[in-house]
């Protein structure tokens, strides 16, 4: 039996679990390091079917989609902010492999539902190249930053929000349940994002997290709203600047200092996209939590029960965390058996 549920990482991954057991009357507390820059503050938000050099639908993307869409928005309609905003996604091709690529993939049975009928018809005073290209339905983006903050006020005026560094030895898992300085809980989640790949219990997961860097940039886009992606996505916000991202860094040192290199990268491939200049305002780094071979990885410890873990969000946390967080509060709450994509316990990982 769960009586109240204690929740490392307010990312993502740990707001989404809140509200899942706030929706099924579950006491929690949420305990987060309240640090200026992570991965989900940092994060574009962007929620995309069509995606990748292989010009694929995202794995599960319809069921992960479905259950966004109603997450977002009934938090939305709770917080009375909007912080989800569906959008046209416009993907220009960069070369003739990927226009022959497209030519056959186009006509792929699952593509049919997020291809827009009509043509992109990008301005060519803004966009070079706007030519070959398509449109996507069903892509949208959440305001990450507004999404967390507000859940976090919410969270805090039920009493169930801290500010602390919880270092996993001083969360004790006794006979009767879980210790962490003297509040009992009947499970700990850690949703710590890449920090996870530190925890003495998770020393077997083979974490494989990727540094990104984005950019804020302030461009004329003529009053277009679309995201545009060709070597890098340009995500128009409604406060009139733009996000341009991301690199992906594999061996980094510094967690949070963009390199020169990857904004100069950012930068120039920015401007094979864009006629109009593109002013940097701020560029930011965080680290994606990754985990080898696997699309996120969820569920309790095999041999710490009480002990369970939602991670490895990899690059599509705003899609993925409302479904699997409710998949995982209903494995804690009812028994409910986890899929096996996302089982910590099967043992081939
Ligand atoms: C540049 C960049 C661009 C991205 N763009 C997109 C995008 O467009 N769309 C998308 O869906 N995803 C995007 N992502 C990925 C997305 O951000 C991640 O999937 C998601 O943020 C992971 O969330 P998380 O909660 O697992 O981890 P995190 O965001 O890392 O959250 C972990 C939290 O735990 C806290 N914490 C860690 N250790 C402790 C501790 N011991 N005690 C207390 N608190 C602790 C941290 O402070 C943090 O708040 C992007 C990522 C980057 C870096």
């Amino acid at each position: 039996m769960a009586s109240r549920i204690l929740i490392i990482g307010q990312g993502l991954a740990g707001t989404a679990l809140a509200w899942r057991l706030w929706e099924r009357g579950v006491p929690f507390l949420i305990v987060d390091r309240d640090e200026p820059v992570t991965c989900s503050k940092v994060a574009a938000g962007l929620i995309t079917p069509i995606t990748g050099m292989r010009l694929t639908v995202s794995w599960r993307y319809a069921m992960f989609y479905r259950e966004a869409l109603r997450f977002y928005r009934q938090r939305g309609k709770q917080l009375r902010q909007r912080f989800f905003f569906p959008r046209g996604y416009v993907r220009l091709l960069k070369s003739e492999q990927e226009v022959t690529k497209w030519q056959k993939r186009r006509h792929d049975a699952d593509m049919q539902g997020f291809l827009h009928p009509r043509e992109p018809k990008l301005s060519a005073d803004v966009f070079r190249d706007p030519q070959n290209g398509f449109q996507q339905r069903h892509a949208a983006w959440l305001d990450t930053t507004a999404f967390l903050e507000a859940s976090r006020r919410f969270f805090d005026s039920l009493d169930s929000w801290r500010q602390a560094d919880a270092s996993p030895s001083e969360v004790l898992d006794d006979a009767n349940g879980i210790d962490w300085r003297g509040e009992r809980f009947s499970h700990v989640i850690w949703a710590n994002g890449w920090n996870a790949a530190q925890h003495p219990l998770l020393s077997w997961v083979p974490f494989q997290s990727a540094l990104g860097t984005i950019l804020t940039v302030k461009a004329d886009l003529h009053g277009d709203k679309r995201i545009v992606n060709r070597g890098c996505w340009l995500l128009p916000r409604n406060d009139g600047t733009c996000r341009a991202g991301s690199t992906y860094e594999w061996t980094f040192t510094d967690p949070n200092t963009p390199s020169p290199e990857q904004v100069a990268q950012l930068e120039a491939t920015l401007g094979t996209l864009l006629h109009t200049p593109a002013d940097i305002i701020t560029a930011q780094s965080a680290v994606r939590p990754i985990i080898k071979g696997r699309q996120a990885l969820m569920g309790t410890h095999p041999t710490h029960p009480r002990v369970a873990f939602l991670n490895g969000l990899g690059s599509k946390g705003s899609l993925r965390a409302p479904w699997l967080a409710r998949h995982l509060i209903e494995h804690l709450l009812d028994g409910a058996m986890l899929d096996e994509a996302f089982d910590l316990q099967e043992n081939d990982i």
